[in-house]
């Protein structure tokens, strides 16, 4: 960066970005890359669903963890954690109590805090450690040393998270966690396990006749717009916009060996891309 001197003797630092507003279109699209620096690309990051697996309790949970930690000999991995049912009952009182949605987000936060805990726990025979968000730089170190490293999922928008388009529950929750954490450290791949076999064309547990989806590009899933899905929709904006990460695998935690299909490459569930 060259220095320069303005017409009164003042010394300057000559920035590409200097005295703009960083809001011009062009001078936006300028900022682009090729390619963005991963700084783990072998890295597996894996969420488990709070409702749909760790709320099931041990007869769901303890298999997937035998097949992590299992994975976890060969392959690097980071377990990310959901909220679920506790959830959904502290937004329940803090929507009746006429709460922001700022502090929905923050009680969504602790309680997929709980699940880390718990999973991390149940892990410390295995090297389970569970970190806080601060220490994902740190992941290197704790995979390095053969740990598993634990996180709670809810990013970190807390008391700033933005309004939603309808109602008041938090649009960036544990899914969209899961994939902004993938997506910063370049991951390999980013998976969820749910209790499904993955995207249906309608909820399969309320329609009989669903049916499942086994790939499909992230624009075509959000212009077919389903009344419901298995993930978040701030999840299926964030992978239009991917710079690194360009795959989401759903994966049934119900299926004993599923998991490490996805782990392996193959796709026993759905996978949603961007084009
Ligand atoms: P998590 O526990 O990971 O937060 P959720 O319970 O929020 O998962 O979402 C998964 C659930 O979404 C599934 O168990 C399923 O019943 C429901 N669901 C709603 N719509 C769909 C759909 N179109 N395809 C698949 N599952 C769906
Ligand atoms: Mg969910």
């Amino acid at each position: 960066m060259a220095l320069k001197y303005d017409d009164s003797g003042r010394l300057h630092i000559e920035t590409p970005l200097m005295a703009e507003s960083l809001m011009d279109k062009q001078l936006l699209a300028r900022t682009e890359t090729e390619s963005v620096f991963r700084p783990l690309p072998e890295l597996n990051v894996i969420k488990l669903g709070g409702q749909s697996i760790i709320d099931r309790g041990a007869a769901v949970l303890l298999p997937i963890l035998d097949e992590i930690v299992a994975a976890r000999k060969t392959q690097q991995l980071v377990l990310l954690t959901g909220g679920g049912t506790r959830s959904r009952h502290a937004y329940a009182i803090a929507l009746d109590l006429g709460m922001p949605t700022g502090v929905l987000a923050k009680l969504g936060s602790s309680i997929s805090e709980q699940n880390a805990l718990m999973v991390s726990v149940l892990l410390a025979p295995h090297s389970g450690v569970k970190i806080g968000q601060d220490d994902l730089v740190k992941l290197p170190s704790y995979l390095a040393l053969g740990a598993i490293p634990v996180m709670h999922a809810m990013p970190p928008y807390g008391m700033w998270e933005v309004n939603a388009e309808h109602g008041r529950i938090p649009p960036h929750r544990t899914d969209v966690g899961a994939y902004l954490t993938a997506e910063v450290l370049g991951a390999k791949r980013c998976i969820l396990v749910k209790d499904e076999a993955g995207l249906y064309t309608a909820d399969p547990k309320k329609d009989p006749h669903a049916e499942l989806i086994r790939e499909i590009e992230v624009h075509d899933l959000m212009a077919r717009d389903f009344n419901d899905l298995p993930v978040e929709r701030s999840m299926l904006e964030a992978l239009t916009r991917a710079r690194s990460v360009k795959e989401v695998l759903l994966v049934n935690g119900r299926v004993p060996g599923d998991l490490t299909r996805a782990l392996h490459g193959e796709n026993p569930g759905t996978r949603i891309y961007t084009a």
